[in-house]
């Protein structure tokens, strides 16, 4: 099968249609028509095999998760999904590995109301690549920059979950029957917040999306804004799979620095607590309050208000 007679049977003409795509896959170029008085947000990850993910992946999952942590880039921006390309380096055309890869995709772009307008198919070691542009009122996307001293901390969902699964799938840990498929999934299926990321424009004063890990993502936030903070760390929301899974050291371990859970996390002013209120329960999103933005440059973590230090031993695979 050719390159062209790939994209035609598995990429053209599939995803939702939208009005502001003038032109779509199949010329040199996609055009497309931005609203007016709308900022464009664009972000680009690459998936690269046996970096990134396992060969053993389902191409389903595949094909959805790499959609969906493009996705929430943009929820973490506060931008609503538009369109995207889709670059795809693959070793050999393996149709059933491309419909299964497909329907993982398009999964993902009918549920989102994301337009693939175009892409690039090449033959080398297995890599996807998806660049994603979303709109935003202009002056209204959110930032790591805009934090203040007093601000509180909120996380959407549960931490930790995501880690615990790949580490299911790596073999390197077993729970409890009733919970591994849950957790296995929370791995392959992440939820971008994107209706989250889109109400807490003009409540939130900066936001990022957890993918490396609570630690590290926050620290990229407190650079930006130039502040510290306190996180309190019997506040951080897990689930009950982490909690009856694994050893209490060990969730906490898994919550603060386990990546790819994909929540975002967030700063707001004691003033917009309501409004938030407001915003997140409308858009059906549990969020938890884990501390609070202070000045200087530190990050203290807090155990029941005592000082926490943390002492991960044992962990290796983590970074
Ligand atoms: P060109 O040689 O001009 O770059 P291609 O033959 O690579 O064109 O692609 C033809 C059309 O198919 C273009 O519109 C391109 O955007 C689209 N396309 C190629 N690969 C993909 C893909 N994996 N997904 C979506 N569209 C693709
Ligand atoms: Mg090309």
């Amino acid at each position: 099968m050719k390159e062209f007679q790939l994209i035609e049977k598995y990429f053209q003409g599939r995803g939702p249609l939208r009005k502001d795509v003038v032109l779509g896959i199949g010329d040199d170029c996609a055009l497309l028509k931005p609203a007016i008085r709308k900022s464009i947000a664009i972000s680009c990850d690459t998936l690269v095999e046996n970096t990134h993910f396992f060969p053993d992946m389902p191409a389903q999952a595949l094909g959805y998760k790499a959609l969906a942590v493009n996705l929430s880039d943009l929820a973490a921006m506060g931008a609503e999904p538009a369109w995207m390309t889709l670059a795809l380096t693959l070793p050999e055309v393996d149709e059933a590995w491309i419909k299964d890869f497909s329907e993982g995709f398009f999964e993902a772009a009918d549920y989102y109301s994301i337009a693939l307008v175009g892409g690039d198919t090449t033959c080398g070691p297995k890599s996807i690549t998806i660049t994603v542009q979303g709109l935003v009122p202009e002056g209204a996307a959110l930032t790591r920059q805009g934090a203040k001293n007093g601000d509180w901390i909120y996380v959407t969902g549960t931490l930790g979950d995501s880690a615990l699964g790949l580490d299911i799938i790596r073999g390197a840990v077993d729970v409890r029957p009733e919970y591994r498929q849950a957790l296995i999934t929370r791995h392959y299926h992440p939820t971008p917040r994107v209706l989250a990321g889109q109400s807490l424009r003009n409540i939130a004063t900066s936001a990022i999306d957890i993918s490396d890990g609570l630690l590290s993502d926050i620290a990229h936030v407190l650079k930006a804004s130039n502040c510290g903070a306190e996180i309190e760390i019997n506040d951080l929301p897990m689930s009950q799979g982490l909690k009856d899974c694994v050893s209490e050291e060990q969730a906490r371990h898994y919550a603060l620095c386990g990546g790819e859970d994909y929540e975002l996390l967030f700063t707001v002013p004691e003033s917009q607590k309501g409004a938030l209120h407001m915003a997140l329960t409308q858009a059906g999103v549990r969020f938890t309050c884990i501390g609070q933005i202070r000045s200087g440059k530190k990050l203290k973590l807090t155990l029941n208000g005592a000082p926490f230090e943390a002492s991960f031993t044992g962990f290796e695979h983590f970074k």
